[in-house]
């Protein structure tokens, strides 16, 4: 007898229980990834994301292959034919694998899973991607939470998470290994290298993930909450690609987390560590993706799908390219394709300027994310585009605009952050860095900027496109549908 085990975004051996439970039978286990994006839909995995893929199965066979075993790499768009004919062939009597929350997905695998018991075949899972279940949350009257707050108190009163599971020593091998599909073969890395950038600041995989966590605790868990604000430094964990591909789980950082509290002496205080109630947003983001599975294309709340946005592809073209004159704007959209990554405030200041200072299309701003994140997540990235928005659960309200430069001027004082991504004004004193277009001409001069030349003109002015903002939000505020 054999065990299939099925690798989809759980990339790691610890804390697996699917392949824990394959070892729990005894018999030979073979590891496998099926690369099917045309189940995910307009969800398939962007570029970016794609690029960590290719990294991190590359990281997971090396591992598999120093415990003994082997990672088989399939490409489809049939993920259960490609299961059953594997079963068939390797005389599989069992397929598990750790579960997902996408919509589609997990419509795709209870069919899977239904379909794998009608042959015959056992199929089951579990879970390695979350501290607890969408389902499993629930508030006094049996409903999803709506509100971070309560769902939170609610999730720290619950037992807490299981201890993390220890990585096998090794897995048993089947007799003969099925043939695998060549690594490059799924076309994962750009046919142009443009990853340049991304190689310079990510190793994927799971060793690495742990060592960024030691890193962040040892040196930026004390400043967390003074700290994660500022673009500048790095004072947040960068966790999150390899949270989203399972390079690292939930229980993994929360009992680390713990440990390395306790050990200080926070006994009483450590629950309550801004840290993990991040990991807690990361929660919330499935909980609402899970129960309103619409979230990614519609807002949540019926009234904004009256909205009167705007269609401006240039203007939408400059935000994307880091081109709107705003300096913090430019800074985090250039850092976004360079690295696949942007920091979370920033995030939240250029995903505000899309929506409404150029009243774009939330859903617009997404998409471009998708494309461009290493850590594209669907719930996570649904969560923040529709809490700007105003249009999710518990969201910022639509009517408080992030002015994009006193933005800057608090989170980004110094201007560091935006000297890195916008070189160009590098030049410019701390008092303009963030407003080239209010700095003297003089002090333009002595900079070498030429506005219109060097670095384009504000796309909009704020304080009109906040006017503007506002009147069209009033067009919906008193719908009263949500
Ligand atoms: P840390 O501050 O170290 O936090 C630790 C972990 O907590 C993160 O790795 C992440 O898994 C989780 N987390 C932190 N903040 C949030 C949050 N606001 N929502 C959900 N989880 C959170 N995060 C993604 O993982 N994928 C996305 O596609 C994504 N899209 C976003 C889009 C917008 C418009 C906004 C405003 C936020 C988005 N986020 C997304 C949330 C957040 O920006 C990132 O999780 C965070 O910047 C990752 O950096 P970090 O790992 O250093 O976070």
């Amino acid at each position: 007898m054999t065990t299939l085990l099925w690798f989809r975004q759980d990339l790691r051996i610890a804390d697996n229980p699917a392949l824990n439970a394959a070892l729990t039978f005894g018999d030979p286990v073979i590891p496998v990834y099926i690369f099917a994006p045309e189940e995910e839909g307009v969800w398939c995995p962007g570029a970016a994301s794609r690029w960590w893929l290719h990294h991190s199965l590359l990281r997971l066979s090396d591992d598999l292959h120093n415990h003994g075993s082997r990672l088989i790499l399939r490409r489809s768009s049939d993920s259960l034919g490609e299961l059953l004919a594997l079963a068939r062939h390797c005389r599989a009597t069992r397929v598990l694998w750790n579960r997902r929350y996408e919509p589609l997905i997990t419509a795709r695998d209870r069919i899977i899973k239904a379909s794998l018991r009608d042959e015959g075949i056992e199929a089951d899972s579990w879970n390695s991607a979350l501290l607890h279940e969408p389902w499993t949350v629930k508030t006094k009257s049996g409903d999803p939470f709506q509100v971070f707050t309560p769902f939170w108190r609610h999730c720290m009163s619950l037992n807490d998470p299981q201890d993390p599971l220890p990585a096998p020593t090794r897995l048993p091998a089947p007799i003969r290994w099925p043939s695998s599909a060549n690594l490059d073969s799924l076309e994962l890395l750009p046919r142009v290298d443009w990853a340049g950038g991304m190689r310079s600041v990510w190793v994927p995989g799971s060793s690495a993930a742990h060592a960024l966590l030691e890193r962040f605790l040892s040196k930026s868990f004390d400043g967390y909450t003074a700290l994660r604000d500022q673009p500048g430094i790095q004072g947040t964990s960068r966790l999150s690609p390899y949270l989203h591909f399972g390079e690292i789980g939930p229980r993994q950082i929360w009992h680390a987390t713990r440990q390395f509290a306790l050990a200080r002496g926070q006994h009483t205080t450590w629950r309550g560590a801004q840290f993990l109630s991040e990991i807690g947003w990361r929660e919330f983001a499935h909980h609402l993706l899970y129960h309103f599975p619409r979230t990614p294309e519609q807002p949540l709340r019926p009234k904004f799908a009256r909205f009167p946005w705007r269609r401006n592809d240039a203007a939408l073209e400059l935000w994307t390219r880091g081109g709107t004159g705003y300096p913090i704007v430019d800074a985090g959209l250039r850092e976004l394709w360079h690295t696949g990554w942007m920091h979370n405030r920033v995030r939240m200041i250029a995903a505000s300027f899309l929506i409404k200072d150029l009243l774009i299309n939330w859903t617009e701003g997404s998409r471009w994310f998708w494309d461009t994140l290493v850590d594209a997540d669907l719930a996570s990235n649904t969560l923040g585009w529709q809490w700007v928005a105003g249009s999710g659960a518990d969201s910022s309200p639509f009517f408080r605009i992030f002015n994009p430069t006193t933005q800057a001027s608090k989170f980004d004082p110094t201007g560091e952050y935006v000297r890195r991504w916008v070189p160009e004004i590098a030049k410019l004193p701390n008092e303009w860095i963030h407003e080239p277009w209010a700095a003297p001409a003089t002090v333009l001069d002595s900079a070498g900027i030429s506005l219109g030349n060097h670095y384009p003109h504000r796309l909009v002015e704020h304080d009109i496109a906040r006017r503007e903002a506002l009147q069209a939000y009033a067009a919906v505020k008193h719908a009263n549908n949500g």
